[in-house]
């Protein structure tokens, strides 16, 4: 007998754990399938990196009871400012001037594993296979079929009306449903550490643009930053190898001295780095979200805040179904109505990070003039800040409910 499903969520990363947490009110039968713990070394998801979170990304987690679990390791950003090395335009975001408390939060992963789990752990109507993995999905006609490989060697087979992808870029169920993807190598790597500044950082994030990729440096709670330092992939390896000495005057060299010296690092991780754009959000029987949907490039720091509101919007089209007492969460009604409201907010976020990796990526003289010129019109232009402001927190299409603060059950 295989044991049946509403839902099956493959992955209980950043974007599935947050699924499988906002489905918690609805009463259904849940089956999160995730290969690592959450708080084991080795999680991908929940590693040492942190996020740069929207305000949209707050007001979700803060509907949904995660926000009280995370606030305490929550560092605001106060402003925003994006610079040129070697070149004179720049621009400042000041959440002040936009009637924002703050522009964003900057929150370590681990720390949003461990309350997203919590939460799980807890909920008698999530059934959580952990360390497993999805190994096989057959589409039927009125459910699929889920082959679940535990780490222990044995299988479970189960059934779901609705199987997600939240199994991030290397989706095992992208792939089973045939749904092709768009890729661009940017020949570039992120190199992910902590440093510590002389100055304090006073909750500036900054956004360094540099000949050799773009740099960024978020505040931390205790007064350090994370950086993310892009590479050339080639060029990679021997920033890992540098001796702490060596990789901070490199990074003093890339950012200056508007923090002061650089004092300490810490490990050093690199993650290359692609665009990866799947043609299509569903399949037959399945939703494809977050990472496995769409990978961007870090620059912008939008990838998770984009996938939040892929399980945003999910959660809210399963909570009306079963609110009108329908069951089927996974017929071509529901897909085409899932395909339908996340397009416009996925074309417009991962074209906007493309274009900026490509804009600030190009030597040529004319484009880097015509950048500069650019970043000094943003700085005088009010209005393209309050857009850019939009964009990151997914107002370019219909907001979910759960981003306006509006709870689904
Ligand atoms: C260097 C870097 C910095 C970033 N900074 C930011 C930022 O500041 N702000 C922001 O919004 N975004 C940021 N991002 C993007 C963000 O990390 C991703 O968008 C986010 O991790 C996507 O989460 P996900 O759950 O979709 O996928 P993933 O994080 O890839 O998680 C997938 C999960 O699925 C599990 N899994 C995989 N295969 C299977 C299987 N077959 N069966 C079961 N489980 C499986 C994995 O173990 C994992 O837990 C950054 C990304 C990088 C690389």
């Amino acid at each position: 007998m295989t044991e049946v499903f509403d839902i099956a969520i493959s992955g209980g990363g950043m974007v599935g754990a947050s699924l499988a947490v906002a489905l918690r009110p609805l009463g259904l039968r849940i089956a999160l399938i995730e290969a690592v713990a959450h708080d084991a070394d080795t999680q991908p998801s929940f590693d040492e990196r942190t996020t740069a979170l929207s305000n949209g990304s707050r007001r979700i987690l803060e509907t949904l009871g995660v926000w009280p679990g995370v606030a305490a390791a929550a560092t605001p950003i106060r402003r925003i400012h994006v610079s040129d090395r070697g070149h004179f335009g720049f621009a400042r975001i000041d959440a002040n001037t936009l009637g924002l408390d703050a522009m964003g939060y900057v929150l370590p992963n681990r720390a949003l594993g461990r309350a997203l789990w919590d939460l799980i752990r807890a909920d008698p109507g999530i059934r959580v296979h952990c360390p497993a993995t999805l190994a096989e999905v057959t589409p039927g006609a009125d459910t699929a079929l889920v082959r679940i490989a535990n780490a222990d060697g044995t299988q479970v087979l189960v059934e779901a009306n609705l199987v997600v992808a939240a199994d991030g870029v290397g989706s095992v169920v992208r792939g089973a449903a045939g749904i092709d993807i768009e890729t661009r190598d940017y020949g570039q790597s992120a190199l992910i550490t902590t440093v510590l500044p002389q100055r304090f950082h006073d909750h500036v994030a900054y956004e360094r643009f540099t000949d050799s990729g773009p740099l960024a440096l978020l505040p931390l709670a205790d007064g350090r930053c994370t950086l993310v330092l892009t590479h050339k992939t080639a060029d990679v390896a021997a920033a890992l190898a540098a001796s702490d000495a060596e990789f901070l005057a490199e990074v003093q060299h890339r950012f200056g001295f508007r923090l002061g010296r650089f004092l300490q690092a810490g490990r050093r991780v690199a993650y290359p780095l692609a665009l990866t754009l799947a043609r299509r959000t569903s399949g037959a029987r399945c939703v494809i979200v977050g990472n496995a949907a769409q990978s961007l490039h870090p620059v912008a720091g939008m990838g998770f805040n984009l996938g939040l509101r892929d399980a945003a919007t999910l959660a809210e089209l399963i909570a009306d179904r079963s609110a009108e007492g329908r069951r089927d969460f996974g017929d071509a009604a529901m897909l085409a109505a899932y395909d339908a409201w996340r397009g416009r907010d996925r074309r417009a976020i991962a074209g906007f990070t493309d274009s900026l990796v490509r804009i600030f990526s190009n030597p040529l003289g004319i484009i880097r003039a015509a950048r500069n010129a650019g970043l000094l019109a943003f700085d005088l232009l009010p209005p393209a800040k309050s857009a850019l402001s939009a964009l990151s927190t997914g107002a370019s299409g219909r907001v979910p409910k759960l981003a306006r603060g509006v709870a689904l059950r």
